[in-house]
């Protein structure tokens, strides 16, 4: 058969010769949509919450950059300052509003802070959220209790810190024998929940804590002292919300021997990185990370040398 215009119905459609009005150009949009995504976990109704993104330094890993530079350039990114995502859970049980972590505030870097845009978004007033649970103290997991005006963020919220990492991060000792640089981090964390602690809003937990029904804590030290995860558990549905098991997916997943120079003990680090990543694969465990590409939810599978990452498909409906 002969293609023409008439085999596609156009001489036909040029037959109705509709007036239609020319098209307007649209402006660029100049900046990206809302970092916010949603999810079911059982009853509870999961939101993942964009603080933004930060670039870190290729440089910043442990291990051979030879090979890292080759693993990075097979996920297509940079090999000096790699493209690293900053996100925050919000868990609505249906009875409360628990935040777990509350992104940078402005105390870090301008591509940081939007939480509390992403939350405004998500259509939830700060004084709203009942109860703030911090997976560690690094700022960007703590310094968004504070607005950006240094007032409390979460007026209605009691503050849950792990004993471990709060006795670390206040410690005098160890801040007197801290390298200068590794100063500010002990100062934005002292800073970020002093006014909670002065008013009475801060609670500590250890590993096995339950903030609440089905929700869970869960120690994996070495990124900092008291670094923790907190599970979710709804009927059979479970989210592993694994705070900062990786800093970039493309190098710890095929080599979880990477460390980052963040962390307080690389070796046990690693140590807890491995375990978890072995739970999550053995269970087939859907895990949330704090820097995993936006929205960072996903499935850890072995790979023939190491693990790989398998993000989750797009959820269009609840
Ligand atoms: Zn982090």
């Amino acid at each position: 058969m002969k293609i023409t215009r008439r085999s596609f119905g156009f001489a036909a459609l040029g037959m109705l010769a509709p007036a239609l009005p020319a098209l307007a150009k649209a402006p660029m949009a100049g900046v990206q949509a809302a970092g916010v995504y949603r999810l079911k976990v059982g009853g509870f109704e999961v939101t993942v919450l964009s603080d933004g993104w930060l670039p870190l330094p290729a440089k910043l890993f442990t291990g051979d950059p030879d090979r890292g530079a080759k693993l990075l350039e097979g996920s297509f990114l940079s090999k000096s300052e790699i493209p690293t995502s900053v996100n925050e859970w919000l868990v609505n049980t249906g009875d409360k509003l628990v935040l777990v972590d509350t992104g940078t505030s402005n105390v870090f870097a301008p591509t940081l802070g939007r939480l509390p845009k992403n939350l405004a978004t998500a259509g939830v007033d700060p004084a709203a959220v009942d109860m703030v649970i911090l997976t560690h103290l690094h700022p960007d997991h703590a310094a968004g209790l504070l607005t950006t005006d240094k007032k409390i963020a979460f007026p209605n919220a009691t503050v849950h810190v792990g004993e471990a990492e709060y006795a670390f991060w206040t410690s005098a000792e160890i801040y007197a024998k801290a390298p200068d640089e590794a100063k500010s981090f002990f100062d934005i964390a002292r800073n970020s929940i002093k006014p909670y602690v002065d008013a009475g809003k801060v609670e500590r937990f250890n590993d096995g804590t339950e903030f609440a029904p089905g929700i869970t804590a869960s120690a994996a030290p070495g990124h900092t002292m008291g670094h923790t995860m907190v599970r979710l558990s709804s009927g059979p549905s479970e989210l592993l919300l694994w705070g900062d098991i990786v800093h970039n997916a493309a190098l710890q997943f095929p080599e979880p021997d990477r460390a980052i120079s963040f962390d307080t003990d690389p070796a046990l680090a690693i140590a807890n990185r491995k375990r978890v990543f072995d739970i999550a694969a053995t269970d087939r465990l859907l895990i949330a990370g704090a820097h995993l590409p936006f929205p960072g939810l996903g499935h850890v599978t072995k790979a023939s040398s190491g693990y790989a990452y398998v993000p989750v498909e797009w959820g269009a409906d609840l």
